[in-house]
């Protein structure tokens, strides 16, 4: 078990790639906060998986949620070895051309709030705590991270901003805190859009082909399950696997390889 009486929070731990970070750093032997601002999802957690998991219900716009997240590892579970930044939303590739300039404005407004403020307040209230067990951080990415078409502008400067965090907050906290991402690919999630651009209420898989894209479209032919991406984020947690490792970004998305980006 690389992950044993290790303490991890995880935001937007409800469903798709966050909740299948928890149910396998649970499986490694770790403890996890689960923080979604989804009280039926963490409810749906608590049930299947009991004591290894806390659920926290909040907004990870707010600072003072992820304070409360980060402080319920410490009181329930007596440390914080990892704090997984994974809440997202997509913008359903909204392009420039046809996205309205007042909804250019209010949807970067609400998608930058939680793509990436939301990881600078998580990565803000994990601090200390994370400076004590000289811990990490891991941030989901995404192939929108390095290459265009994964996204409109919107979703893809979100997730490149996200690479700055992990070189600048890796740069700023060593040699106490390692600081990492992991860039997965396309999946069929619950992955919601602003509201903003009157996407709040549709999922990634309903409005794209998601699995079929990928199986047709990505270099390995396959049309990946949350599961599938997880490894990523068991080997960058764990300290006795990467303890040399910080400021890098694990790219499991395989859309490097693709002659011309697909999908
Ligand atoms: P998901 O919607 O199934 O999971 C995200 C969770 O975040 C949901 O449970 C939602 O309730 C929660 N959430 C959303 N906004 C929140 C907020 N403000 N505060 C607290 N919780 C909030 O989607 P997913 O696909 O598992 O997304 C997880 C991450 O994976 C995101 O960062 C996304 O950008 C990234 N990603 C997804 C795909 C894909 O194709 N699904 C591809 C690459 C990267």
């Amino acid at each position: 078990s690389w992950l044993q009486d290790d303490v991890a929070v995880v935001t937007g731990a409800g469903s798709g790639l966050g909740r299948a970070v928890v149910e396998r750093f649970a499986e490694e032997g770790a403890r996890v906060v689960a923080f979604d601002k989804s009280e039926d999802k963490l409810r749906l957690l608590k049930e299947s998986l009991g004591d290894a998991v806390e659920t926290v219900a909040g907004d990870v716009r707010s600072a003072a949620d992820n304070d409360r997240a980060c402080a319920r590892a410490v009181e329930a579970f007596g440390r914080l070895d990892v704090f997984v930044g994974n809440a997202g939303l997509w913008d359903f590739n909204r392009s420039l051309p046809d996205t309205p300039a007042d909804e250019l404005a209010s949807g970067f407004d609400e998608l930058f709030a939680v793509n990436v403020k939301g990881y600078l307040l998580g990565a803000k209230a994990a601090l200390p705590a994370l400076r004590a067990s000289r811990g990490s951080l891991v941030l989901t990415l995404s192939n929108a991270a390095f290459y265009p078409g994964g996204g409109g502008p919107l979703y893809v400067a979100s997730k490149h901003a996200g690479v700055g965090l992990v070189k600048q907050l890796a740069y700023e906290l060593a040699p106490e805190i390692r600081v990492n991402g992991v860039a997965p690919g396309g999946m069929d999630t619950d992955l919601r859009g602003p509201a903003a651009l009157g996407l709040a209420d549709v999922a990634i898989g309903t409005a794209v082909p998601i699995d079929e894209l990928m199986a047709r479209g990505s270099a390995l032919r396959i049309a990946p399950r949350p599961q599938d991406y997880v490894g990523a984020y068991v080997l960058l947690a764990a300290r006795a696997q990467s303890r040399t490792v910080t400021g890098t970004v694990v790219d499991v998305s395989s859309f490097g390889t693709l002659p011309r980006h697909q999908g």
